[in-house]
């Protein structure tokens, strides 16, 4: 019976792309769940990282790991690569994001587009309002399907409109797997597959193109499907890592709690020790 609490958190979203709140305040959420260790991974961007640093900076008692969740080009499923000790200020690096945020901006386009075709009609002016400077995502279209009372909950919208095979779902430009972890790696970051529950069949090829880890500990699977992946990092030689992938304190239908996951301390020695590997050979 282990009630305590966890102190460390590898995947988190700040409204930097879908997630509910600023980056400072994923901070004082994290201080005040008594986080030690606090990872943000926005959906392609790394525009919250300096403001999460800022807020760090200014507490002292809480360790941050800059980091990124980049989604993958995969018929008929989603294979996410997270990136570790990130240089974000790279402008390689900044410059893909950027051409994913597009591909992410045109998409919402042509879904709101589709939705207002199928007899939903929201504005994208609304959804472009509620996204801000954000990384626009699936959320905020379903956002403003809630708020315009076309759906009742967030999820509703994902399960009859923009789910994957949803008839108002739009592909985007994204990079295949291998290429998204090449990437991290040119960035100096260290590679990590997400909540890789249904996509373990990538795996081998993922660790021929560099993969370093593998999210064993992810919050919202149950402790069997844990440690089973985490027999699968053994296996291959991978750092295993976790988090709970939140997206807000409202958002929880969906995502888990903020430190829900139960997360080892050697997963963050792993990870450091791994970056500088990463740095060696890329000098
Ligand atoms: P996108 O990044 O635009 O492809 O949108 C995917 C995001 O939508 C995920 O990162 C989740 O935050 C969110 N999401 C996915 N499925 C659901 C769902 N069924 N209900 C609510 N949010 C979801
Ligand atoms: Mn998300
Ligand atoms: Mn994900
Ligand atoms: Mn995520």
């Amino acid at each position: 019976m282990r009630t305590a609490p966890a102190r460390i958190d590898l995947h988190t979203h700040s409204n930097a792309s879908d997630g509910e709140h600023s980056p400072e305040e994923v901070v004082a959420l994290a201080r005040q769940r008594r986080l030690r260790v606090l990872a943000l991974t926005d959906h392609d961007t790394t525009a919250g990282i300096e403001r999460a640093l800022n807020a760090v900076r200014a507490v002292g008692d809480i360790e941050f790991i800059p980091g990124v969740e980049l989604s993958c080009d995969v018929p008929g499923t989603e294979v996410h690569v997270l990136g570790y000790f990130i240089e974000w200020q790279m402008p390689e690096l900044q410059a893909m994001l950027e051409k994913f945020r597009e591909g992410r901006f045109g998409r919402a386009q042509q879904m709101v587009a589709k939705l207002n075709e199928l007899g939903v009609p929201i504005s994208f002016e609304r959804v472009k309002e509620i996204a801000g400077d954000a990384s626009i995502g699936r959320p905020h279209v379903a956002q403003v399907m809630v708020e315009a009372g076309h759906v009742e909950h967030m999820s509703e919208a994902f399960e009859k409109y923009i789910g994957r095979n949803g008839p108002a779902y739009f592909e985007r430009y994204r990079l295949t797997p291998p290429d998204a972890i090449r990437l991290v790696l040119q960035g100096r970051g260290v590679p990590v597959l997400a909540h890789p529950d249904r996509v373990l069949d990538y795996v081998p090829s993922l660790v021929e193109a560099g993969l370093a880890g593998l999210e064993c500990w992810y919050a919202q699977y149950d402790k069997p499907l844990q440690r089973q992946l985490n027999d699968v990092a053994k296996h291959y030689g991978l750092i295993a890592t976790g988090g709970s992938d939140f997206h807000g304190l409202h958002r929880m239908g969906h995502m888990s709690a903020l430190g829900e996951a139960d997360v080892p301390a050697s997963a963050v020695t792993k990870l450091k020790k791994k970056k500088i590997e990463i740095e060696r050979m890329k000098k």
